[in-house]
């Protein structure tokens, strides 16, 4: 296991859409693992997608503190309900926070690590990270859902990331 750099913007790789898991081999395992690690080198990390670490892969993992960790492969939101306006912020995005809307609650499948399909229902903060981390594996960013530029704010470094 080793604790990857998480990319930042501009670095491409954020960009990309990544690609479908085909097979959970040894080497999905081990980028598992390694995304685990990396995400709990720091007590504010709550959620790490794949290309976050250069890997073009739809592989996720979310830890919210006091909360079993999740990992979930090919991941999908299925189903949306409400609307709320809440600050979020991003590893490759470092000192920033924006007001963006996301989902009250949302329900979303993946498969686990043995292959077997899982659904998540979550609010609060796990819906958050869930529509967050989905987003990554799109090429998206939490700032490309702001109204605009002047949403975003600097932070100290210590806050929330996902
Ligand atoms: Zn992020």
């Amino acid at each position: 296991m080793a604790v990857f750099t998480i990319r930042t913007l501009p670095d491409p790789a954020l960009r990309q859409k990544a690609k479908r898991v085909r097979t959970i081999d040894g080497s999905i395992k081990k980028l598992i693992a390694d995304m685990l690690e990396t995400m709990h080198a720091d007590p504010g990390r709550v959620g790490l997608a794949a290309p976050q670490i250069g890997v073009s892969l739809r592989v996720i993992v979310i830890g919210i503190p006091e909360q079993d960790d999740i990992v979930l492969i090919n991941p999908g939101i299925v189903r949306k309900k409400g609307e709320r306006l809440i600050g979020e912020g991003c590893l490759s995005v470092p000192g920033y926070t924006g007001q963006i809307k996301r989902a009250e609650s949302v329900t979303a499948k993946g498969l686990d690590q043995n292959g077997k399909e899982i659904r998540v229902r979550a609010d609060g903060l796990l819906a958050q990270a869930l529509e967050h981390e989905i987003d990554h594996l799109n090429g998206m960013l939490y700032i490309d859902h702001l109204e605009s530029m002047d949403k975003l704010h600097k932070i100290e470094p210590e806050e929330t990331e996902l």
